[in-house]
């Protein structure tokens, strides 16, 4: 018999941490605190393969499913000395959802399960204390109504059915806090909760604890499906067929008084790493309000003051579990009468800031190893270190004329600017107008989550470092200030009043993350720390902490990855920032970029409209020395690293003037009629330019563009040598699919190379090599290998004419292909392993069968993308080469991508069939 029910409490637990598959995160971690030892309320767990069972079976569950939860709940009743049901001793549960990743929010737990009339009589009798008693039948209605029986909100300016009855309470009684509301009150809103749910559902609200106990239970099934969880597991990569598992616990009561309370806490504070106890709690209080901004919430601090014994017990806790998990966690705790037990414990969520400091101070203090922080920073979040920060001075001057609108909560650092909004729909309408947008409510809640997405920030009125806009903003990376109390936000008006202002949808507000600052209009920014540091040079790296930081797992990274990280660049400039990052190299130089450079247009055109050999050599002439001297800026730049030069690519037609105005001033220059320039032009027009005359096939018609372009490229390599820096040029041939159109271009690269060493009385080595990026030059690839000396994948084309599809044209059609998975993610974006990975695995074995040493790159936009890197580097690559800001990403990415290879032994081709990656020095 399948076993789909796991108990845990008493001392003992049937799962542990690592069986999260099976558990979900949180019941795993529950019994995994079970078993070390921490007080948790017994329990027990309905696996994930319920869930599969359920959407494979039509939602029904399991059989023999019953009989396990009627025994499970025998064990909780033996733990807790109380009965599910019992009219005299009740037992309370809760039911928690929790898939295998953490899904915060994404589904609904519901609390006080178990309570009716009855029971909720029998426990007044019991504990003496009926406003407890009643705050938490409530609370199980409210809960019950909305997760179970749909009692929502239904528009977008609209608030929870529930909250306006309660509000409508508290008016009357002219209390403000929930807390103030008698246990009478407490009574009277149950049955006009009860009133509302039976006119909504034409049903009265469900009195057998069984009954709502499989309600519960199949609703977080059904939530599983909601559109937030969908929304949430898209943006996260999580897929369907995991599900989630449900977990129910006998309830303990933060409700109960001033001696009990709740609270929420991280190990370390997540949003700057700091290795400090953070977190917030609040006495006589249950479940969600920490989280939900309803009450502000006090530092866990004061509950050093407030209740010494606890906070020490706490504080003990906490140092257990990260030296237990290695890392920070994030907890969940309540207080029952001045006892401590632990509600959940999980790997915290934090910022990118948070993410890269936890884990390099973990490697101080011998927690983890260097492997081990490198596994933990995602590549991507390297970016938020290298986003722009606010210029201080600016700040400063606004601050001083007055535009400091608000503080609040620095919950996600950065710096934002935007438009407001104040709802998520409108933030995903503004931002696909091309909109930055900054989010703008009263507290956020999962229904948000597209939204947040959509936004450049997100800035709360309700709500501390916890809530639920604090805790998503900072896993996605947003600028977030929450719980900014002086905001007096009207959702229907679409206006916030501040400071006497009142601010509308649509105004330019700015937000500072790193202190939590709001202010009015926009504020400019200026380079992060790590680019002071490491390219404008205008920083001591000894005054920039977070510099400092980053280059500790940057120099990790250059320990541990065998790919080689090579730039885009086609300017000195560019390359010198690259350079900086720590390219090693640069992977694609593109020479037409030159071509639209100062004075250079003109013989360009010229060169294009000529009629014949004698002219078209005159105009090439002319831009000979402009394009040595871009070269020679490029090799100084580089200094003796490998500078892979791309000859002429595009179809001609884009360097030539379309509009009449410009074409009478072109034949005016040109000593030609503008009927002629007229002709030309339209001779050269293409309707399908992207497989038209353009790559190598431009050269092989006008040898004479490729023999100028290999002259400037070793006149440059000449002077440049002679300077005393070292040079290697790579000459690249674009959109070979046949060798016969790489033999034809190096025997002219290679005739004008041993030319001007020759005339110039040199030597320098250099390399002649192709892009792959037709599908025949990969299937050809062995025989293309006879005359290339290296390969470099150019994956924008190759996934162009792989899939058949033009990058440009494909919007259309590709967006819906993504959001139906036909493919995973936008093959632009993510190389498509299964197709163009594939051509390019072929081409790599076959390449090397020819040549075994030979040198293999990408240069792609693929290049800086972390997926597409661990690829590069799993089919043998030697080298990828991204634009200058992606490279240590891409660093990162590989370093990460040799250190799972290397120790899972996962290899790409299976364990017998390893494409071997050349010894060949390559950079
Ligand atoms: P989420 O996944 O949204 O964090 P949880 O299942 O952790 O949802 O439940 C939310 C909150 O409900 C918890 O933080 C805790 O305060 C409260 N809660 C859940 N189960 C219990 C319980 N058995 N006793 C007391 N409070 C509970
Ligand atoms: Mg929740
Ligand atoms: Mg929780």
């Amino acid at each position: 018999m399948p076993k789909y029910v796991y108990s845990f409490g008493g001392g003992h637990a049937e799962g542990k941490a690592e069986m999260k598959n099976l558990l979900g995160g949180k019941g795993a971690n529950l019994a995994e605190m079970v078993k070390i030892g921490l007080p948790v309320p017994a329990g027990f767990t309905m696996s994930t393969e319920v869930c599969t069972y359920y959407y494979d079976h039509k939602k029904t569950l399991p059989k023999t499913l019953e009989k396990e939860v009627i025994a499970a709940i025998k064990k909780v009743e033996k733990a807790m000395g109380a009965k599910f049901g019992d009219v005299k001793n009740p037992l309370l549960m809760s039911v928690r959802s929790g898939a295998r990743a953490s899904m915060p929010g994404m589904m609904d737990t519901i609390l006080n399960l178990g309570i009716n009339d009855a029971v909720a009589e029998g426990l007044v009798k019991k504990t003496g204390n009926p406003r407890f008693v009643y705050d938490s039948y409530r609370r199980f209605v409210q809960m019950y109504g909305d997760v179970v029986l749909g009692l929502k909100p239904v528009h977008k300016d609209e608030i929870d059915p529930f909250e306006v009855i309660i509000e409508k309470k508290k008016h009357e009684k002219g209390v403000q806090l929930d807390t103030d509301l008698t246990a009478e009150d407490m009574k009277d809103l149950i049955v006009k909760f009860k009133a509302a749910v039976k006119e909504k559902t034409g049903h009265d609200f469900p009195q057998d604890p069984m009954k709502q106990l499989w309600g519960a239970a199949g609703a977080v099934f059904n939530s599983w499906n909601n559109e937030r969880a969908i929304a949430y597991r898209k943006m996260y990569d999580i897929p369907v067929a995991w599900g989630t598992a449900v977990n129910i616990q006998s309830m303990v009561f933060g409700n109960m008084g001033e001696d009990s309370g709740t609270g929420v806490a991280f190990t370390r504070d997540a949003a700057t790493g700091e290795n400090v106890f953070y977190g917030e709690y609040l006495m006589n209080a249950q479940g969600e309000d920490v989280v939900a901004g309803t009450r502000t919430p006090l530092p866990i601090s004061d509950l050093a003051r407030q209740n010494p014994k606890i906070y020490k017990e706490l504080d003990k806790i906490r140092l257990k579990l990260e030296k237990h998990y290695r890392d920070m966690n994030d907890i969940e705790f309540t207080i029952q009468q001045g006892k401590l037990y632990m509600l959940q414990c999980r790997v915290g969520k934090r910022t990118a800031f948070a993410a890269i400091k936890i884990a390099v101070d973990m490697v101080t203090e011998k927690l983890i190893t260097d492997k081990e922080a490198l596994e933990r920073i995602d590549p991507d979040q390297l970016n938020q270190l290298l986003r722009p920060i606010f210029d201080l001075k600016e700040k400063d001057a606004a601050v001083k004329n007055g535009r400091l609108l608000a503080k609040g909560l620095n919950a996600g650092p950065g710096a934002a600017t935007g438009r407001v909004v104040f709802n998520a729909p409108d933030a995903e309408e503004w931002k696909s107008r091309g909109e930055k947008i900054i989010l703008v409510r009263i507290e956020t809640s999962p229904e948000d989550i597209k939204g947040m997405d959509a936004s450049e920030g997100i800035l709360t009125a309700r709500g501390g470092m916890t809530s639920h806009a604090a805790l998503v903003a900072r896993q996605m990376g947003k600028v977030c200030v929450a719980g900014c109390s002086e905001l007096n936000i009207d959702y229907t008006s679409h206006t916030m009043v501040v400071k006497g202002k009142t601010i509308k949808e649509g105004d330019w507000i700015s937000l500072d993350g790193t202190t939590g600052e709001v202010l009015e209009g926009k504020i400019p920014t200026k380079p992060s720390e790590v680019l002071q540091v490491l390219v404008d040079k205008t920083l001591d790296p000894k005054k920039a902490p977070i510099y400092q930081t980053y280059a500790k797992v940057m120099a990790w990274a250059d320990k541990y990855r065998k790919l080689n990280i090579r730039t885009n660049a086609d300017q000195p400039d560019q390359a010198i920032n690259a350079v900086a990052f720590g390219a090693e190299g640069i992977g694609l130089c593109r020479t037409e970029h030159m071509f639209f450079g100062e004075g250079k247009i003109g013989p360009m055109r010229e060169m294009i409209l000529a009629e014949n050999v004698e002219d078209r050599k005159k105009a090439l002439a002319k831009l000979l020395p402009l394009q040595r001297e871009d070269f020679a800026g490029i090799f100084e730049a580089m200094n003796g690293r490998p500078v892979t030069i791309r000859t002429i690519d595009p179809p001609l037609h884009e360097f030539v003037p379309h509009e009449e105005k410009e074409q009478r001033e072109l034949a005016q220059t040109m000593g030609v009629s503008f009927e002629k320039v007229k002709r030309r032009v339209a001779s050269l027009h293409e309707f399908n330019p992207m497989l038209g005359f353009r790559g190598c096939r431009l050269g092989i018609i006008y040898p004479e563009i490729t023999e100028m372009q290999s002259r400037a490229i070793f006149e440059a390599a000449a002077q440049t040598q002679l300077k005393g820096i070292k040079v290697l040029p790579e000459v690249m041939i674009p959109l070979v699919g046949n060798v016969k159109e790489l033999a034809d271009q190096e025997k002219i690269v290679r005739r004008v190379a041993a030319e001007v060493m020759a005339e110039k009385k040199v030597k320098f080595p250099y390399l002649v090599g192709t892009m792959i990026e037709v599908p025949r030059g990969a299937v050809t690839a062995d025989a293309i290998a006879k005359v290339a000396e290296f390969f470099s994948f150019g994956t924008n084309d190759l996934t162009q004419t792989t899939m058949g599809m033009s990058r440009d044209d494909s919007a259309s059609f590709l967006v819906p292909y993504v959001a139906r998975e036909i493919y995973g993610k936008d093959p632009f974006e993510v190389l498509d392993r299964e197709g163009v990975g594939e051509l390019m695995k072929i081409a790599i074995e076959k390449g090397r069968k020819t040549r075994p040493t030979l040198k293999v790159g990408i240069c792609g936009e693929h290049g800086g993308d972390p997926s597409s890197v661990e690829f590069c580097h799993q089919i043998g690559n030697n080298y990828v080469s991204c634009s200058p800001f992606r490279v240590p990403i891409a660093k990162l990415a590989a370093a990460r991508a040799a250190l799972y290879r290397d120790e899972n032994t996962i290899y790409f081709l299976g364990e017998d069939h390893e494409i071997k990656r050349t010894n060949v020095q390559c950079y």
